[in-house]
């Protein structure tokens, strides 16, 4: 090789090197945790599959795999976690069925899938990336994503594989109250959480965002939450990827996952506060809690939250799964991420 062309190819070679991005995984396993209701033995559970989301999910960004894959990955570490809203864990609805919906969402090419109301589908994140990437459509309901699950292969798994105990006694509880006409403060903040997301940045800059979940204890009528919903749970584009978790239908009111993103990308808004805003200020002011994750292509982090606590993790250039479930456990919403190549902006109400 002579000389100039090893110069020239040595430089070329870093060209791509340095547009390479540092990729980075965040993920929730829902907000609306009550202290209380933890023990030693299900924080140490939580922690450890937080944990091992992050690692698993993180290995496909490490091996130059896109976003999707880790977001995927995560996600279905969590959905077969009994201590999650999500898969097996999931919440019983009123007549005691466990009906799941799941989105994913790519931010480069804006394609998207979900499913909503299936019940047989032991991960229905990996239904949802179906949908995504082997039909003409987005988003499939009931019996026919069941069918359409089939068709593509997915073994499905009796009702039963889903139960939890602990789940089923949270179901009589509400039934008990709702009967008793005794609304209960703590019951109407743990009904609707414990939901799993994803977003994740990969070597290329593209972003990704997913979201599993059982949806709310005690639901009723086919109810369906804002997890599934383009735009309200989940949104990815080019700049901006976002998962929430909280009471659905302030969610879906406000679009919320959509609206951070719009913020980011038409009104330049830093993540950190576009996050807060949405999800500390405009979803409380309407009566709603919950919280988020969400995600930029500088690596820049935000995880807001008003409730007691959100099961979250993030992991970057260190390759260090960091989990949280507390506020006073720092996370990149108060301190800048490790990966992150641009300093994060303080967020305003945090
Ligand atoms: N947002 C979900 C729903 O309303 C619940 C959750 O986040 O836990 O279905």
């Amino acid at each position: 090789m002579t000389r100039r062309l090893f110069v020239a190819l040595a430089s070329f070679g870093m060209a791509i090197m340095s547009h390479a991005t540092t990729p980075v995984l965040v993920i929730h396993g829902g907000a609306g945790v009550i202290k209380r209701d933890m023990n030693p033995a299900k924080e140490k559970a939580v922690r450890a599959a937080l944990t091992k989301a992050l690692q698993d999910g993180y290995a496909q960004l490490k091996a130059g795999k896109p976003a999707i894959d880790a977001v995927t990955t995560a996600i279905t570490v969590l959905e077969d976690d009994p201590n999650f809203n999500a898969g097996k864990g999931s919440v019983f609805t009123h007549d005691g069925k466990n009906e799941m919906d799941a989105a994913v969402m790519e931010g480069d090419s804006l394609r998207a899938g979900s499913v909503a109301g299936v019940h047989r589908v032991k991960n229905p994140i990996l239904l949802a990336r179906a949908v995504l990437e082997h039909s003409p459509h987005v988003m499939l309901v009931g019996d026919g994503a069941e069918e359409f699950a089939k068709e593509q292969g997915f073994t499905l798994v009796d009702p039963s594989y889903f139960r939890t105990d602990e789940r089923w006694q949270q179901l009589q509880k509400a039934l008990k109250e709702d009967a008793q006409k005794q609304p209960h403060a703590d019951l109407e903040t743990t009904r609707h959480f414990g939901t799993v997301g994803a977003v994740a940045l990969d070597s290329e800059g593209h972003l990704a965002a997913g979201t599993s979940t059982g949806g709310m204890t005690d639901k009723r009528w086919g109810r369906v939450g804002d997890s599934p919903i383009i735009g309200a749970g989940t949104y990815a584009n080019a700049q901006c990827a976002v998962s929430g978790t909280g009471w659905g239908e302030f969610y879906m009111r406000t679009v919320a996952a959509h609206e951070i993103c719009m913020r980011v990308s038409l009104l330049n808004e830093p993540l950190q506060r576009a996050a807060a805003e949405v999800i500390n200020q405009e979803i409380p002011s309407m009566g709603g809690n919950g919280g988020a994750i969400a995600l930029d292509t500088s690596g820049n982090i935000a995880m807001p939250y008003n409730t007691d606590g959100m099961y979250r993790g993030w992991i970057g250039a260190d390759g260090v799964p960091h989990v949280a479930i507390y506020d006073d456990e720092p996370d990149p919403s108060n301190q800048p991420p490790a990966a992150s190549s641009t300093a994060a902006s303080p967020s305003s109400s945090e």
